[in-house]
């Protein structure tokens, strides 16, 4: 079975006291959970090294990074190389998300860099895709996203693809209470598959996990991840609250 994922997305959240508080009420939770499910809180950079902490040695629990530069090093005042990351044990990193895209002015071609420098640092990319609500009701979803991974990712090896992580996340339902169907998620996450398969074969798709981000909560979660191709969520605004991210990752598969 493909890894079944639940990340949390902190976003520009908590102090370092509600940090460690939040980690802290999730890890005491000692939820039970099987090889191929794994929790990864991607936090604010200067908390990497407390969550690593924290989360200790425990085997399903991990530190992602929320961006890194795309160069791997130089007068780049204020920014993080994936070096850097490398060098703290962080094994994750968000790449591209809609944020980043929209305020930072991220373009594909960095995010083709910023792959790159994850890869060569072996830092598991957690890829982002998805489109704004203007393509979606235009029906031009597919290729919109399919756009966002050739652009990104297709300068890649088949070998190195096996090891990243997709998350699909509409714009239009991050941080807005809106959801997708899971019909919609279902046939996106499909679609997704469909064109890294037909680009690296289908055993590679196959391996990679879709995550779904987009106002997962607490009581949409287990029905979302049902969906035979969406592998768990990236989760922003109900990450922050204890109990509730705690059912989240109770309803991976
Ligand atoms: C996100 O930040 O990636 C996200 C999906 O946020 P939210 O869950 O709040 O919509």
């Amino acid at each position: 079975m493909r890894n079944q994922i639940a990340a949390a997305n902190w976003k520009m959240n908590l102090t370092y006291q509600q940090a460690e508080k939040l980690l802290d009420e999730i890890l005491k939770a000692q939820i039970e959970l099987s090889t191929h499910q794994q929790v990864i809180f991607a936090v604010p950079a200067p908390y990497l090294t407390m969550a690593k902490s924290e989360v200790g040695r425990d085997k399903n629990f991990f530190i992602a990074a929320q961006n890194c530069h795309h160069k791997k090093s130089g007068a780049f005042t204020g920014e993080i190389s994936a070096e850097m990351l490398q060098s703290l044990g962080i094994k994750y990193c968000v790449i591209g998300h809609s944020e980043r895209r929209e305020y930072f002015q991220e373009t594909h071609a960095m995010l083709a860099d910023k792959m790159d420098q994850c890869l060569e640092n072996f830092i598991t990319p957690i890829f982002c895709c998805g489109e704004p609500l203007s393509i979606r009701e235009s029906g031009t979803q597919n290729e919109y996203v399919a756009q966002q991974l050739k652009d990104s990712l297709f300068h890649l090896s088949a070998a190195q693809v096996q090891s990243i992580i997709i998350a699909y996340e509409p714009i239009w339902a991050i941080g807005t209470g809106k959801t997708a169907t899971t019909e919609q998620a279902q046939e996106i996450h499909a679609f997704l598959r469909s064109v890294i398969s037909s680009q690296y074969g289908q055993d590679t798709a196959d391996t990679i996990p879709i995550l779904y981000g987009g106002s997962v909560k607490a009581g949409n979660a287990a029905e979302l991840f049902a969906c035979p191709d969406v592998d768990g969520g990236l989760v922003g605004g109900a990450s922050l609250v204890a109990q509730d991210f705690i059912t989240i990752i109770k309803a991976l598969k």
